[in-house]
């Protein structure tokens, strides 16, 4: 040994649920969930009180994630008029967008995703296109294969009519469908098998594992030891599974002596739907709102050794700056070409001192600019297309009860600005504004739905029993 000790490249895992909301776990505040590991991971790293999610719904969070952009810096805004990819939709990001997982396997990472993808379903969008040398998963969201529907409600389908979602849900390995229906129970034990396999093959080269959960989407399927020991319903058995797998991948990390070595990241891609036991407490509104508990999501950084245990910070971080921070700390070098908004917050993460890098923070539904955030103000313009203006001081009041516009035209003026700011270069459809420096989103013309139902093929399961979608 030298004294001149080069510290090895650190691993990556970045784990992400699905629609789990800020309230839901014990170190958030939660006390239906039971979540040991998570609360180990929080007492052992560091814990954002005021972490977001670039967008309320799955797709446009998880591009923008993987890119370090706002979704309609790339496109992501809508797909065609929708706010999430659908089955078969001829969309998704495109090659010429470069993820962090593009990025850290040119910089020599092995890298492996499990679980959810849902930035596009074709030939050329899938994960294996975008930088992971493997993928097995979903590649959209779980209620979005042949599932029993309610005989009413907004999904149900008109009299005599086919389901919305009628072709099974496919469960992919790399690029191909290895089944049909999987059994939704099993998936989180079949991901992790995966997962640890990869681990344990990680040899001397640094690596980036990809961990997105299907839960806790509805519909929620889980295994009978989970829900024998649930407060809360399928919710909380859920919950517990995605605990449970936590606790494996570091044990596994720890047994492997990579622990000091690895980044942990866990998230959530937006917030709960706040319904059937799901909590964005104390925030106000739920997914698929730019209210705080749609954007607002839970977000722990663990890294032993180089950031200090048992910290919490209430600076504004977002999952943009996953791309920037990691790709610095990883040795890899993010493109100069285009414009990237996510900031490197490697400061938030190693100095108590540190203060966030945005200026402001912009909360999209869709192509429509709903509200803008800067230091402790928030400002409303609309919801999903009904204009407002209220004004909350997220500080003294982060559960957005009281409108204090009124009382501060000045803070309605600089926020004005950052928002002006905002359409010119990202656009806003409330005012019929193009932004100027936005990419396209992929497209190709002839689409081909990756399943199509077919009676006599010997699914797992012909269709699921449960009705809910979300
Ligand atoms: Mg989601």
């Amino acid at each position: 040994m030298t004294t001149t000790e080069t510290r090895r490249r650190p691993n990556v895992v970045l784990i992400n649920c699905d629609d789990l909301g800020y309230g839901d776990l014990g170190c958030y505040g939660s006390e239906r969930n039971a979540t040991p590991a998570i609360d180990r991971l929080a007492a052992d790293g560091l814990r954002f009180d005021n972490f977001y999610m670039a967008s309320p719904v799955c797709s446009p969070s998880r591009g923008a994630m993987l890119t370090g952009c706002y979704p309609p810096r790339i496109g992501f805004d809508s797909f065609d008029g929708l706010p999430v990819l659908f089955p078969g939709q001829g969309l998704g990001l495109p090659t010429s967008e470069v993820t962090i997982a593009t990025l850290l396997r040119d910089a020599g990472y092995r890298t492996q995703m499990v679980g959810k993808w849902h930035c596009g379903d074709q030939r050329g969008f899938l994960p294996t296109d975008h930088g992971f040398d493997h993928w097995f998963g979903l590649p959209y969201s779980n209620d979005m294969g042949r599932q029993a529907h309610p005989t009413e409600g907004p999904l149900a389908p008109p009299p005599g009519t086919e389901p919305f979602f009628s072709n099974p849900l496919p469960l992919m390995l790399d690029d191909a469908v290895i089944e049909q229906q999987p059994d939704q129970a099993a998936l989180t034990e079949r991901y992790l098998t995966e997962a640890v396999r990869f681990l344990r093959d990680a040899g001397d080269d640094p690596f980036l594992l990809y961990f997105a959960h299907l839960y806790v989407h509805v519909p929620l399927y889980v295994q009978p030891r989970f829900a024998a020991g649930s407060d809360n319903g399928p919710y909380g058995a859920a919950v517990a599974c995605i605990d449970w797998a936590l606790d494996v991948l570091l044990h596994e990390l720890e047994s492997l002596g990579l622990a000091d070595d690895t980044i942990v990241v866990f998230t959530s891609d937006n917030g709960s739907r706040g319904v059937d036991g799901g909590s964005n407490a104390p925030l106000r509104g739920a997914k698929t709102t730019t209210w705080e508990g749609g954007m607002r999501v839970p977000c722990i950084v663990r890294w032993p050794g180089t950031v200090a245990a048992g910290r919490t910070t209430a600076e504004v971080a977002t999952s943009m700056d996953l791309y920037p921070t990691l790709a610095g700390l990883c040795g890899a070098t993010i493109p100069d070409d285009r414009t990237i908004d996510g900031r490197d917050i490697t400061a938030l993460l190693t100095d108590d001192g540190a203060t966030t890098p945005h200026e402001a923070f912009l909360y999209y539904w869709m192509d429509q600019l709903e509200a803008v955030r800067a230091g402790r103000w928030k400002v409303h313009y609309a919801k999903h297309g009904a204009e407002r203006t209220e004004l909350y001081d997220l500080d003294a009041d982060p559960a957005e009860t009281t409108d204090v516009a009124a009382e501060h035209p000045d803070v309605l003026a600089d926020l004005a600005v950052h928002a002006e700011a905002a359409r010119a270069s990202l656009g806003d459809g409330l005012q019929a504004r193009t932004g100027a420096d936005v990419r396209p989103i992929g497209r190709i013309s002839d689409p081909v739905p990756l399943t199509t139902y077919d009676p006599d093929h010997p699914y797992y399961l012909a269709e699921y029993d449960l009705t809910d979608r979300g």
